[in-house]
C-alpha cells in the first residue's frame, strides 16, 4: 500500500504530502479566476480547482461555462503553473478536456456513472473520485475498480459527505472513510470540508479533523466575494478566511 499518486515531475498526492486544493465552486469569468489564481500563487498553493461543467440540482440555476470555463482555467494555469482539477460529467467531453485539465474530477452525482468511469479509466491522467452522496464505502471502492478496468491506476478518493437525516449540515462528513480507504486500497484520499459541511464556519474544524485523522489533503471552495458567488457561496471562504485556515493548520 503506497497511497501515493504521481501528478507530474516531483508533484505527488499522497505519501507524506498534505495536499491543499482550492478554488471556486464554479468558474464564473476570467477576472474571478485570475484574482483567485494570483492569491493562491502568493500562498504557494499548487492545485487550483474550478467547476466548468456544473452538476446543479436545479436545471434553471447556473450550469457552468463549459469549455469556455476550461479555457479560463488553462489561462491561469499557464500564468502561474497550477495543476488544474475540474469535473467532467459527459464522456464526450473527456478528449477535449485533456488539453486543459490535469486531474479529472468525477462528482458525487456521477460516482455510479459506469460508462463515464470506464472512459476516464482509458486515460493516463489522474482521476479524483468523489464519494456518491449515498454510496457505501464498498460501492465507492467498486467504482474505483471501474476506472482501473482501462488500466488507469491514478485514482484519488475524495470524501465529500453523505446524506443523512439532519439538515443542520449539508452532508455528514464521514471521516472514518479516510483510514478505511487508505487501508483497503492503494490510493490516497483527500477530504472536501466545503461540500461535507455546507457551512463556511465549519470548514476549519472539519479541515482540522481531516488532517488529524490522516487525510492526504483537502479541497476547499474559495471566492473573492462569497455573497456574490454563482454557486455554493454559503460554504465558500473569502481570501482572509482561507489564509487564516492555512496558518492555523500549519
Ligand atoms: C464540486 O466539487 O464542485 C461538486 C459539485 O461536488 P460534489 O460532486 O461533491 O457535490
Ligand atoms: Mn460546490
Amino acid at each position: 500500500m503506497v497511497n501515493k499518486i504521481k501528478i507530474d515531475e516531483d508533484i505527488y498526492i499522497g505519501g507524506d504530502e498534505f495536499t491543499i486544493i482550492a478554488g471556486p465552486c464554479s468558474v464564473e469569468n476570467l477576472e474571478q479566476v485570475e484574482e483567485i489564481g494570483s492569491f493562491l500563487n502568493r500562498l504557494g498553493v499548487k492545485f487550483l480547482r474550478g467547476g466548468a461543467f456544473k452538476p446543479r440540482t436545479d436545471p434553471k440555476s447556473f450550469q457552468g461555462l463549459g469549455l469556455d470555463g476550461l479555457k479560463i482555467l488553462k489561462k491561469i494555469k499557464d500564468k502561474y503553473g497550477f495543476k488544474i482539477i475540474s469535473e467532467i460529467m459527459d464522456p464526450r467531453d473527456i478528449d477535449e478536456a485533456y488539453n486543459y485539465i490535469d486531474i479529472y474530477q468525477i462528482g458525487s452525482r456521477n460516482m455510479y456513472n459506469y460508462p463515464l468511469l470506464k472512459e476516464v479509466g482509458n486515460m493516463d491522467r489522474p482521476v479524483l473520485l468523489k464519494r456518491g452522496m449515498s454510496a457505501t464505502i464498498e460501492e465507492w471502492i467498486k467504482a474505483s475498480e471501474y476506472i482501473e478496468l482501462g488500466g488507469n491506476h491514478k485514482i484519488i478518493f475524495c470524501e465529500r459527505g453523505i446524506r443523512a437525516f439532519d439538515p443542520y449540515t449539508r452532508n455528514v462528513l464521514d471521516l472514518m472513510a479516510v483510514p478505511i480507504i487508505q487501508e483497503k486500497t492503494k490510493y490516497p484520499i483527500i477530504v472536501d470540508p466545503s461540500h461535507g459541511t455546507g457551512r463556511r464556519e465549519l470548514v476549519l474544524p472539519a479541515t482540522n479533523a481531516a488532517k488529524a485523522i490522516g487525510a492526504n489533503g483537502i479541497m476547499i471552495e474559495i471566492h473573492p466575494n462569497p455573497a456574490m458567488a454563482l454557486s455554493d457561496g454559503e460554504q465558500s471562504l473569502n481570501f482572509g478566511e482561507f489564509e487564516e485556515l492555512l496558518l492555523k493548520i500549519k
